[in-house]
């Protein structure tokens, strides 16, 4: 993820020369890395109390009946821990023009969209306007840390692929857009004093570009242009940087014809990104031909490291769900270490990898105790884990006593997530399962596990449990006037393709299936993607990252057979009850063997950019 180390180079006009300044710059960060993290607990009490202090006035606080108290006991006593769910109201009030301070003092400045989502809408988080420095300082943490294991890397560039999406305006004329829209949109970012750590092949117009295909067309074009400059390559997602490489292997001729003469594509239509590409972009007729000799070849095996020959790794997100990249990127890279630098949220920006180089399965992340007041509430009692969207968001008071704080966790113990931020969330869900796996000083180093209830996800699409059983509800609801009716389903997400799409394994009772004519089992398909959340619509319709929904038909007895394997495999007969996902390869391969018919969806559901009830702005 790129990072703008604003706020450590403010005083670093005093250094002589750039390398003196990076250096200056990387110790000041790796000393308020080490303060901060010795000094854990104190900080976070200050956070706490800075935090209560500031908004001591904000309606949520007052109506809780904290009066005005700072210190840890009364909070905890006091205020309960909850969901979005808890907080809708206060958020439609706020997104409906009330400027009271309801959650925080502070002016609440914009709304960040997340990908979990609420009723099949994306959630909405407010923040305020010095969030963003909070997250710049988190961003200027990551280069010093990785200086630390490969350097070299201010000798050169990073070719990121970064986007910003669409916003909208609530009723009450706030915007609503994602975090990263945000930041990139930012001053942080668009005005960053020249720094070789943020110096990267995409110009800002490129990235700030809304269509999607004139900004992956502009960047990947400058990123080939300054190909033996680049150092290292990446973008947020895994599943983003991959959709980069996909792309080139449809454009590539296209790029060369533009390298060699130097002019850009007329598909390129936005004047801005031209003219910023136009300053990097110089006949090439040697590049070109490199570039269509290395794409011409049959296979795309190390297509990075022979296209950009001197990239150190991939700087992506492959913890999580986006594990499920890491061969494809394996096999695109020959195997370059692929780097987690952070974890982070729409509610707050979290923590920082300390080992960046380690293998994906042994990313942890140290929280900084500086970004939020963070606790855990331990999971070893299945409550986060297994609840559904229907669990009561409000914990009983002995639960409640059960939050731990930031130094009180246990190593090796599950934990969901818990913050209270600047910006107005208190005692807030995150959503995130997260595992101790060490301490760096006092600050405790997590290994992320998954997020609550997402049984599905492709992109920055999360699926729950429950979503899913009323989309494949909605859906099999049409087979009925075939006499026909769904008995059993699971899911998975397929990504042995790019893009990736959802599976669906349907088992039905029917007397005679070929009575039921496919269309009837592709609307299905259709049905269940028009019934899934938003953010899944926008990656089917908008960010073209999610391919057609499938609905495997297999064969009856198949999730008989299903139980079978996993009473097998250890499972209790009396606790068994059929997953309503399967990520198993085994699993995958039986119900495989066993499919009759398989049907796609034959369009795109139906999405609009901006909340439902909101007119968009783009
Ligand atoms: P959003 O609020 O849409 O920005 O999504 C934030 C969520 O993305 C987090 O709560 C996590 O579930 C997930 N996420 C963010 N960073 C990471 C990471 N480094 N590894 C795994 N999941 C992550």
């Amino acid at each position: 993820m790129p990072e703008a180390p604003k706020i450590l180079t403010e005083h670093a006009d005093c250094i002589d020369g750039v390398g003196g300044i990076i250096v200056e710059n990387n110790n000041k960060a790796l000393k308020f890395i080490e303060d901060v993290t010795r000094d854990a607990d104190e900080v976070q009490n200050r956070v706490l109390s800075e935090i209560l202090s500031r908004s001591a006035n904000a309606e949520y606080l007052q109506r809780n009946g904290l009066n005005g108290c700072t210190d840890r006991e009364t909070f905890k006593k006091v205020i309960p821990v909850i969901s979005y769910e808890d907080l809708k109201p206060d958020i439609e009030r706020i997104a409906n023009g009330d400027t009271s301070p309801i959650l925080c003092s502070q002016p609440i400045s914009e709304f960040l969209t997340s990908s979990g989502t609420s009723a099949g809408e994306r959630k909405l988080m407010p923040t305020i306007e010095e969030e963003l420095d909070r997250r710049s300082l988190l961003y200027s943490l990551l280069m010093p840390v990785m200086n630390q294991f490969v350097p070299g890397l201010d000798k050169g560039k990073g070719m990121y692929f970064l986007f910003i999406k669409s916003e909208a305006k609530t009723p009450g004329g706030l915007v609503a857009r994602p975090v990263l829209t945000s930041y990139y949109k930012s001053s942080h970012f668009k005005d960053r004093p020249y720094d070789p750590y943020t110096n990267y092949t995409s110009p800002n117009e490129t990235i700030l570009c809304l269509n999607s295909y004139q900004s992956m067309y502009a960047q990947l074009l400058c990123g080939l242009c300054q190909n033996k400059e680049v150092l290292r390559v990446g973008a947020v997602f895994a599943s983003g940087f991959i959709r980069a490489i996909q792309f080139l292997e449809k454009h590539w001729s296209l790029l060369c014809r533009d390298i060699r003469s130097g002019n850009i594509h007329s598909k390129i239509t936005d004047a801005s990104v031209r003219e910023a590409v136009l300053k990097i972009l110089k006949p090439n007729s040697k590049l070109a031909d490199f570039i269509e000799a290395e794409c011409s070849k049959g296979s795309w095996k190390g297509i990075i490291t022979r296209l950009w020959p001197n990239t150190k790794y991939i700087d992506v997100i492959v913890t999580g769900t986006m594990s499920q990249y890491i061969p494809t990127l394996d096999y695109y890279s020959n195997g370059l270490p692929l780097v987690c630098t952070m974890y982070a949220s729409s509610e707050c920006y979290f923590g920082i990898n300390l080992n960046p180089l380690c293998k994906p399965s042994e990313v942890s992340y140290t929280l900084i105790p500086t970004m939020a007041y963070f606790e855990f509430l331990p999971v070893n009692g299945q409550k986060g884990l297994t609840g559904s969207n229907s669990e009561p968001a409000s914990l009983n008071d002995k639960e409640k006593q059960e939050l731990v704080d930031l130094v009180s966790v246990k190593l090796g113990q599950d934990y969901e997530l818990v913050v209270t931020t600047y910006a107005g969330l208190y005692r807030y869900r995150v959503g995130d399962i997260l595992r101790v796996a060490g301490f760096k000083n006092n600050a405790p180093q997590f290994n992320f596990i998954c997020r609550k209830n997402v049984v599905l996800s492709i992109d920055s699409d999360k699926t729950d449990e429950v979503e899913l059983h009323n989309a494949v509800k909605n859906a099999a609801n049409q087979l009925l006037p075939f006499d026909a009716s769904l008995i059993e389903y699971t899911s998975y997400a397929d990504t042995s393709a790019i893009p990736g799409h959802y599976v669906l394994y349907w088992e039905i009772s029917v007397n005679d299936a070929t009575l039921i004519p496919a269309s009837v089992f592709e609307d299905c398909c259709f049905t269940v993607e028009e019934s899934l959340n938003s953010v899944y619509r926008q990656g089917r319709v908008w960010d073209k990252s999610i391919g057609p929904l499938e609905i495997k038909i297999v064969e009856n007895g198949t999730f008989d057979k299903l139980m079978d394997f996993a009473l097998s495999q250890g499972a209790s007969i009396n606790q068994y009850k059929t997953p309503r996902c399967v990520k198993y390869v085994p699993i995958i391969e039986l119900l495989n063997s066993r499919v009759i018919s398989s049907y796609f969806s034959p369009k795109c559901p139906r999405w609009t950019p901006g909340h439902k009830q909101w007119c968009s702005q783009n």
